[in-house]
């Protein structure tokens, strides 16, 4: 996937964080159009998307099919690598608790989020693994496109409720 060589000359400025976090959002809206959870995932390694994921508890009946466990896998395979220490992973919701392991045990160098997650975000909300002595802390950055990550969750469980 070519990217916006401009907005790639800096890394750590908020429109390079932005433009990644959009596509995330893409992932997370091919969650809700089969009525899951929106939330979506990319994985970008210099500079380019090398795996994408999105939660797919209710299709596959399985606990494990959050969106960022999918993207770290089809990153694995991708690289042929376990450790991503060059990776950085974009997801629309703060990482609950199983896929912050994930992405300590995958050695993912930055993690960029979304909305706070207040009943189960592992980076900050509920807890904050990168507190504890782990040998590994990916560095976090928090609150990218937080209104629009947060608004297309808060819809979908309005539609749940009035559908119901
Ligand atoms: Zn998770």
């Amino acid at each position: 996937m070519e990217t916006d060589l401009k907005i790639c000359e800096n890394r750590e400025n908020s429109e390079y964080f932005e433009y990644f976090m959009e596509k995330a959002l893409e992932q997370a809206e091919i969650a809700k159009n089969i009525n899951e959870t929106p939330v979506g995932c990319v994985i970008v390694e210099n500079n380019k998307i090398i795996a994408t994921g999105y939660n797919r508890r209710e299709s596959d009946q399985n606990a494990l099919a959050h969106a960022e466990i999918a993207a770290i896998k089809a990153a694995c395979e991708k690289t042929g690598f376990w450790r991503l220490t060059e990776c950085d992973l974009y997801v629309t919701l703060e990482p609950c608790p199983m896929c912050a392991g994930a992405i300590i045990n995958s050695r993912i160098k930055r993690v960029i989020f979304g909305a706070f997650d207040k009943k189960s975000g592992a980076f900050g909300s509920v807890i904050n693994l990168n507190d504890y002595p782990f040998n590994h802390k990916p560095d976090i950055i928090s609150g990218v496109l937080e209104k629009k990550s947060g608004i297309i969750l808060s819809e979908f469980f309005k539609d749940l409720r009035e559908n119901k």
